[in-house]
């Protein structure tokens, strides 16, 4: 693995952007930020905690009642094209830094660009669509009535190492498209590309503390954003152990909360599909960023004429896979984020062993050339029933477990026992198959003949243990507004 320089990595300690300003945390304090592809140390953070907190608190509430408060719509929407725009011009190192920190190939993090600049240049129309109602009434009188929409005041965005340059913009966007004010804090594992992204936000103009970046350990810097009383909202994407503490915490001053917690999404494949289509479909839909993505389709249920041949073809089409060198072009599949998740994802491997699941391909660290990072090739187990530990739980890495059904009931009942509802596919020929299963399976997304495919400008939302809160589309900026009713006697 080849040591790459990078102009971010300069060697002196990463800041946090509070009220405009980059500071040190107030204990002085920093961590270690680790390359996953090579286990070495490439920067350290701010080690930020609950005093740092209630500074950007402090700044976001300031800012929330000063000039921004005054911006109109079309500023915001000015502000925000210019982000895109400014984020375009220096997109190229951005995602460098991305996967240098979290380990996602450069050929996944690259494509970021066009989807990160859509959102903004979306959210940014949004600014401009905020409206309220005049709903008529039938009061005695003359009275009149109507609403307006007005911004929550003070977010806290807590997001997770798996994809930080996505995750942060659902709350970064929604934030500058209502005139709410933002403190982020990015997960311990990966900060540098959120700390960069602001860097960026503020060459085109962000004003001082709308947004502020708090960096530092979720059980404290993070435990205190939940738990703060001047914070009106928490957006969280993370664990679903970790997003029940958030719940929790918000209580003490009711913030609005939305949180976007974990997954074990079914991928449906009957005997009629396109198994040219359907083998990689549903191999990158478990496998893409080495199975770190909440909504990956990590139990594959295949009806029983077609499992056998699935399962080889499966495994063939995981060993065709590339891992390694997340900044060779040609990667697929880097390493996972930490040698914590690494060690979460190795002990899988043993359960699943003890279960007694077949490895079809894979289950083992990767070694030779690649044994410093913390890489694990896509591993398909088959052999698989429901019930099984690895089917049930959440790993977190490119682990399919492959689950043999006989009817269409069937797979709906299995793919629905699960305590998550996040996302889900069916591959069929059969339209009304296809109908049925999209219907029945209950999850936020479904996806037909594919898997994966996200936008901002189409919603999601999970249930059950998968959370809840509107992510992408008009609904999502709503949830970052209020409704105010005003009565006008006009007798
Ligand atoms: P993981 O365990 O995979 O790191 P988490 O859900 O714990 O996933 O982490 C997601 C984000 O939540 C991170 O930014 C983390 O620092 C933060 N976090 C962790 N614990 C807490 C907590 N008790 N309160 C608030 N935030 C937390």
């Amino acid at each position: 693995m080849i040591e790459r320089a990078h102009p971010f990595l300069d060697g002196k300690p990463k800041r946090m952007l509070i009220g405009g300003h980059w500071v040190d945390a107030l204990s002085g304090e920093t961590f270690d930020s680790v390359n996953p592809a090579t286990g070495k140390v490439i920067a350290q953070l701010a080690e930020g905690e609950a005093e740092d907190v209630d500074r950007a608190v402090a700044a976001a509430r300031t800012a929330f009642e000063g000039p921004w408060g005054r911006f109109k719509p079309f500023d915001r929407q000015a502000l925000m094209l210019n982000i895109a725009d400014t984020l375009e011009r220096r997109f190229d190192d951005l995602c460098v830094l991305e996967t240098l920190d979290m380990g996602a190939p450069i050929a996944r993090t690259s494509t970021y660009k066009r989807w990160i600049v859509q959102a903004l240049r979306f959210y940014a129309g949004q600014a401009v669509a905020l409206a309220g109602t005049t709903p008529h009434n039938s009061f005695p009188g003359d009275m009149f009535s109507y609403t307006l929409r007005a911004p929550l005041g003070v977010v806290g965005g807590i997001i997770p190492w798996n994809g930080p340059l996505i995750s942060q913009l659902w709350s970064v966007c929604p934030t500058l498209a209502t005139g709410c004010t933002l403190v982020l804090k990015p997960a311990e594992d990966a900060s540098l590309g959120v700390l960069r992204f602001a860097e960026i936000m503020q060459e085109a103009g962000l004003p001082d503390g709308v947004v502020n970046i708090v960096t530092g350990r979720g059980s404290t810097a993070g435990a205190r954003l939940a738990a703060h009383p001047d914070v009106d909202k928490i957006a969280f994407t993370g664990s679903t152990a970790t997003g029940r503490r958030i719940i929790e915490a918000s209580a003490g001053n009711m913030k609005r909360v939305a949180v976007e917690l974990g997954g074990k999404s079914p991928d449906i494949i009957f005997a009629d599909a396109d198994l040219e289509r359907a083998v990689p479909g549903a191999g990158m839909g478990c496998f893409n960023n080495s199975g770190q993505i909440c909504y990956a389709g990590t139990r594959v249920f295949v009806q029983r004429p077609i499992y056998d041949e699935f399962v080889e073809r499966l495994a063939a089409f995981s060993k065709t896979i590339k891992v390694g060198d997340s900044l060779d072009p040609a990667t697929q599949l880097g390493p996972l984020v930490s040698s914590r998740q690494l060690s979460t994802v190795t002990n899988y491997f043993d359960i699943a062993r003890a279960e007694g699941a077949t490895v079809a391909s894979g289950g083992e660290r990767l070694g030779g050339d690649l044994a410093e990072g913390f890489f694990v090739p896509p591993t398909v187990l088959s052999g698989m029933t429901n019930d099984m530990r690895t089917a049930r739980e959440e790993i977190f890495g490119p682990v399919a477990s492959v689950i043999a059904f006989d009817t269409e009931e069937e797979a709906i009942r299995l793919g629905n026992d699960t305590q998550y509802g996040l996302g889900g596919a069916v591959w069929t020929r059969d339209v009304g198959t296809a109908h049925r299963v999209a219907r029945d399976v209950r999850a936020g997304m479904m996806w037909v003949n594919c898997y994966g495919t996200t936008e901002s400008t189409v919603q999601s939302e999970g249930l059950g243990m998968s959370g809840y809160g509107v992510k992408g589309g008009q609904r999502h900026v709503e949830e970052y507004l209020y409704s105010k009713t005003v009565w006008m006697n006009l007798a």
